[in-house]
């Protein structure tokens, strides 16, 4: 794992990217060369990796498969192999979906899989899909959607806190549709900031958040201020998902860090 060593805030390193083995549009190899083509110095491949419990009736579809689990790895160490030098350096990652049901073997999985990196994420609360789509969100009464999102940011504190996680994947992702909490979530956010100093985690600027109904990157400026007087690690993930994306909204993200 790279804990710990990520370079701070630097937008040449990228860490987020998705290819058509989950739910991005190119094949690796063309994110990869779209990636050193456009000045990135480290790419990291994170393709979903999302064992849903028992409670889902089925697959999430958007995650690599798990027939094709091995196929992904070997497909990206050997791009890997291939193409790091001396300028450019490849890493091999998931995004990974936190469910308490089974984190435990997933954990122990995911050792199995020699990644250089994980990526913790939450993408759901229950099976209720946090970002899936805005009709999921259209029909919660105001009680509800600060059931969801308290639910969210309780999440959000066991992937900040879980070891295997090296990346916390878009804090404030739960606001990605306008909808906000009536109750004050701050603590919430406090407790994630403490634990990512405390475990070595980075806390990534997503920029793809420029890109949705929010208009803003995730987290917040505002808890990325916070953050930063708290000493916090950040990388800096354009969460691309085809080649277009590769560095999208990075001087935005720069200039947050204030670099
Ligand atoms: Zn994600
Ligand atoms: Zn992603």
């Amino acid at each position: 794992m790279l804990n710990g060593k990520f370079p701070n805030g630097v937008a040449g390193y990228s860490y987020h990217n998705h290819s058509n083995f989950s739910d991005g549009k190119n094949t690796p190899e063309e994110m990869l060369l779209a990636a050193r083509a456009a000045g990135i110095r480290e790419y990291g491949f994170s393709d979903h990796w999302v064992v849903a419990p028992d409670y889902f009736e089925r697959p999430v579809a958007w995650s690599i498969k798990r027939e094709r689990i091995y196929e992904y790895l070997d497909t990206v160490k050997a791009l890997k192999a291939k193409y790091t030098d001396d300028k450019f350096s490849v890493k091999v990652g998931l995004e990974v979906d936190y469910f308490e049901e089974n984190i435990e073997d997933v954990a122990k999985e995911l050792r199995s899989f020699e990644l250089d990196y994980a990526i913790g994420a939450s993408h759901f609360v229950g099976k209720f899909p946090v970002d899936g789509c805005e009709d999921y969100w259209k029909p919660l009464s105001q009680a509800q959607i600060d059931e969801v999102i308290e639910g969210y940011w309780q999440k959000m504190e066991k992937v900040a806190a879980y070891p295997a996680f090296d990346i916390i994947a878009h804090l404030d992702l739960c606001k990605i549709f306008c909808y906000a909490s009536t109750r004050d979530t701050s603590a919430h956010v406090d407790r994630i900031l403490e634990l990512a100093c405390k475990t070595g985690k980075a806390v990534e600027i997503n920029t793809a958040g420029w890109d949705k109904k929010c208009g803003i990157c995730y987290p917040a400026p505002a808890i990325i201020a916070k953050a930063l007087a708290m000493g916090v690690h950040f990388v800096i993930s354009a969460d691309a998902h085809k080649t277009e994306h590769i560095k999208r909204y990075f001087d935005q993200a720069v200039a947050l860090l204030g670099k």
